[in-house]
């Protein structure tokens, strides 16, 4: 009674927030049910099989590949779709669909034991683990082992983990039952040290093991092999994804490992996953002035170096937008873990509330730019396509001023 009172506040609360202009109203729904109903996020997700993804980058993207995906079965999933993913974001999307039996839930990589003793999950998926924009390698190290705490002693659940990343590896370790992915790990500045002793880690290529202890790369089932899925019989698939880039066919043959476990073959996802062409306004071609433009979204500086996969090869010109608000970080450092050099070669623009944080740093790097006045301003200044790749904030005053993209 107190959920669904909880539920429907918290629903016209959001309703009011949406009419009100301000967002989707999705958060302060959620946060008003929150306070009225402590124990409101147990109540909604109860009887329901639940999956949980987390990690640094590719939350948003596998979170709506898995739910695609999981189509397949012709049922209702709830979904935080558009990346609320706190408590509040979680309780709303499980209050907007009370009666879908499967909920996909993004969850930012802190509440993850919370939730995880809130919700029961089916499924647990884990993405990787690199510096965000203010953690260091010593607080991802305890994030990693608040997860390995979690994982112990939840009955039924199965843990879906990159076996490439080792602090992922050894947090997933600790869970009953673990389907291991070959995702790849191409950012490897966190990761050179042995999360169970300290020790340095050897690699050859993907595999990787500690020269002191037993702690190494498990055996894994599922592999992302160039533009190919080798399933769990050990089948290969051709992927062929609308999504670009290495770090989006990663995500999506984490979230084949994941509907398998719901019994969904890969021919039955596989055609589902390829309808996805963009997420929360990522990877969308949108055009602007007779230009098309392409929206990349990057938060940090594994994010970068994915997204740098993904733009077009030069002399496509690229904007950078950085913002440095509190939902990016308020610190700048992190820019200087990126390597810029493979913006050579074309023409560079540089936007955002702290461009000239990131000129600087590209000066370092000898890259040419030019800064503008925002994202009309570089429009103006081409004559054919363009690369946008911007930071969280930055990212949605893009997606402001071209209208609300999605
Ligand atoms: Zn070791």
């Amino acid at each position: 009674m107190r959920a669904r009172l909880a539920t429907t506040v918290g629903g016209a609360a959001g309703r009011l927030s949406r009419l009100a202009g301000r967002g989707d109203g999705s958060v302060i729904g959620g946060r008003i049910g929150l306070w009225l109903e402590p124990d409101l996020l147990s109540m909604l997700a109860a009887g329901r099989q639940v999956i949980l993804v987390t990690g640094t980058n590719g939350k948003t993207t596998t979170t709506r590949l898995i739910t695609a995906g999981l189509g397949a079965l012709g049922q209702a999933v709830a979904s935080n779709g558009f990346g609320a993913n706190m408590e509040e974001g979680l309780a709303a999307a499980l209050g907007q669909a009370p009666n879908a039996p499967y909920a996909v839930l993004e969850v930012d990589e802190k509440y993850l034991p919370r939730v995880i003793r809130a919700t029961a999950p089916r499924v647990v998926v884990l993405l990787n683990l690199s510096r965000d924009q203010m953690d260091r390698a010593a607080e991802i190290w305890l994030l990693a082992r608040r997860w390995r705490d979690a994982f112990g002693g939840v009955p039924g659940m199965r843990v879906v983990a990159n076996a490439d990343d080792p602090l992922v590896a050894w947090a997933a370790a600790s869970a009953a039952s673990v389907t291991w992915v070959s995702a790849g790990q191409r950012w490897r500045e966190d990761s050179w040290c042995c999360p169970q002793c300290g020790s340095h880690l050897r690699r050859d290529g993907d595999d990787w093991r500690c020269g002191e202890c037993s702690c190494a790369r498990p055996r894994v089932s599922w592999v992302l092999d160039g533009g190919k899925v080798i399933d769990s019989a050990g089948r290969a698939h051709e992927l062929d994804l609308a999504l670009p880039g290495r770090a989006n066919r990663a995500n999506a043959v984490v979230a084949l490992a994941v509907v398998e476990v719901f019994g969904i073959t890969v021919a039955q996802a596989l055609p589902r996953l390829r309808e996805v062409t963009s997420v929360a306004g990522r990877y969308t071609q949108v055009e602007r002035r007779g230009r098309p433009l392409r929206l990349l979204l990057a938060k940090n500086p594994a994010g970068w170096l994915e997204a740098f996969d993904v733009v077009d090869p030069p002399p496509t010109p690229i904007v950078l937008a950085v913002n440095a608000q509190e939902p990016d970080g308020r610190d700048t450092s992190w820019l200087w873990d990126v390597d810029y050099r493979v913006l050579r070669g074309r023409r560079v623009f540089v936007t955002g509330e702290r461009r000239l944080d990131l000129a600087v740093r590209l000066e370092a790097d000898g890259i040419g730019f030019e800064l503008v006045d925002g994202i009309d301003d570089a429009v103006d200044r081409v004559e054919g396509r363009l690369d946008v790749l911007a930071n969280y904030t930055a990212f949605q005053q893009i997606r402001a001023t071209l209208g609300r993209v999605s």
